[in-house]
């Protein structure tokens, strides 16, 4: 054990050296994948690296960047007397623009924690008076699960279960912060789990159009090192292209079969972004085919105008724009326990995961 843990230490200062010899001047390197921003702070890599890298995280937590238009649509609906909503955990402490989820349960509303979005057809099954609405917040990690539950209902005629959709894709948001000029951004840690589906193909545009460097990388902290590493490399060679370092999990083309169902399902839209605002085909509907499971399409709902939780900085946060600690909330108004803005409420989100690791200022 303590030879791998001694071969670990030389493998990260090697790794560590190299970045330190390859970068000759400040360089700013966006995560967007709320599982790296969290093995980035358990590890320390921020420390650890020399001080002109900078990582900065962008939205890849799918909780944070998720507006609060969504959760008070999600909330008048879990108001509505014959329905049941379905939901995995993070969303229940989110805040909306006047109460949450969480609240609404409290009230005596009827909102189900899920593990998988197929336990909300079983659901669905066991309540045929009721209607079984699934929030379906995430990237591309999760997107196919709700398009085969999607599937499922259909071949089981279910006629009681819709889906409120929020479902967004990862490289549309990175070319909108891309377009931003504000944003000055210097390499891509992709997000290993997204590319497990999607592949590499969606991310092209990163080295061929904007001439930067791109990594699909796994979430060890050897993994994130090498992926810096390897942006380092290209970054001195001025050789700008996108590269696997998490091979053994993400092939080249992606998952096939998972894209071809999320095709059959699903038809690229618009889609609100919190901090980002609307991006051109970066979210998914559903296809004519699938209509009767849209819950907006199926279902009445009155809900009150949506405003962002006041002070909030998240929209900031999101693009790489502000640091959590530049937020005035942060740590006194807005903490895990007590969250104002989405940021502070996943634990996949950057503020939750400044405030339980810190972090260099
Ligand atoms: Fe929003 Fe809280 Fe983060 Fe401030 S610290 S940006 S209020 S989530």
């Amino acid at each position: 054990m303590s030879q791998q843990v001694n071969e670990t230490k030389q493998i990260a200062a090697f790794l560590l050296k190299e970045i330190d010899r390859l970068i000759d001047r400040p360089v700013r390197i966006m995560e967007v994948c709320g599982t790296h921003t969290v093995s980035i702070f358990r590890a320390g890599i921020r420390q650890l690296l020399p001080e002109k890298v900078e990582l900065v995280s962008g939205p890849g937590c799918p909780v944070c960047v998720t507006p609060n238009d969504y959760l008070d649509t999600a909330i008048a609906y879990a108001r509505q007397e014959d329905v049941i909503i379905t939901t995995f955990g993070d969303m229940l402490k989110v805040p909306g623009t006047s109460s949450s989820l969480n609240q609404v349960k409290a009230e005596g509303r009827d909102i189900r924690i899920i593990y998988s979005p197929m336990d909300s057809l079983q659901i669905a099954k066991d309540n045929p008076d009721k209607k079984v609405i699934f929030l379906a917040v995430g990237f591309e990690t999760t997107s196919p699960t709700a398009a085969a539950t999607i599937l499922a209902a259909k071949q089981q005629n279910i006629k009681n279960f819709f889906v409120l959709t929020a479902h967004k894709l990862t490289s549309p948001a990175i070319e909108a912060l891309l377009c931003d000029e504000k944003i000055k951004i210097d390499g891509f840690l992709l997000p290993g789990h997204v590319c497990v589906i999607t592949g590499e193909e969606p991310f092209t545009f990163i080295a061929e159009k904007y001439h930067l460097p791109a990594v699909v990388a796994g979430f060890e902290p050897l993994d994130i090192l090498q992926a810096i590493y390897m942006i380092a490399k290209q970054i001195h060679a001025k050789d700008f292209k996108i590269e696997n370092q998490y091979k053994r999990v993400v092939k080249t083309l992606g998952n096939m079969q998972a894209q071809k169902i999320m095709d059959l399902v699903y038809k690229k839209a618009p889609a609100n972004w919190r901090g980002l605002g609307v991006i051109e085909n970066s979210g998914l509907d559903l296809t004519d085919a699938f209509s009767e499971f849209d819950a907006l399409k199926m279902i009445p709902v009155n809900k009150e105008i949506s405003k962002e939780p006041a002070g909030c900085r998240c929209g900031e946060v999101l693009r790489g724009l502000v640091k959590p600690t530049d937020c005035p909330l942060f740590g006194k108004v807005c903490t895990p326990n007590h969250a104002v803005g989405s940021c502070m409420v996943s634990v996949e989100g950057t503020c939750a995961a400044w405030y339980k690791y810190g972090s260099r200022v």
